[in-house]
């Protein structure tokens, strides 16, 4: 598995002991690099690397994929959310569902389509 780089701009001035790296006689503290990470979709080493990439981008993001000027609405058409009943008996499949949290309607879902990201019942934003 490939390594990468923890994302954080700050993540090598944190003088912890793994990051202490190089050749004996002319360590240096590096940025973090592993084959899997926890934080930030998998891009930050820890909590405070991904607070730090936030505080330093966090308004750049903003402008650039638009901030939110009014406020939305939860409404029927846009409340509907998946969940599933889980079964210990191995006979039976988990029961899938949709449910509505403003009409509290439950709808019945296949596995397959609680798993697809681009199913949804909802209709509006
Ligand atoms: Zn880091």
């Amino acid at each position: 598995m490939a390594l990468k780089y923890c994302q954080g701009p700050d993540c090598h001035t944190y003088s912890t002991q793994d990051r202490l790296k190089g050749p004996k006689g002319n360590k240096t503290y590096q940025t973090r690099r592993r084959s899997h990470m926890y934080y930030g979709r998998g891009n930050f080493c820890d909590q405070r690397c991904l607070y730090d990439w936030v505080a330093q981008y966090i308004e750049q993001g903003l402008d650039r994929f638009g901030r939110t000027t009014q406020a939305k609405h939860l409404t029927e058409d846009n409340a509907w959310t998946k969940d599933y009943e889980w079964r210990a008996n191995p006979d039976e499949s988990h029961r899938h569902y949709s449910r509505n949290a403003v009409t509290m309607e439950q709808r019945p879902l296949t596995e397959a389509q609680y798993n697809d990201s681009n199913y949804t019942l909802n209709t509006g934003e």
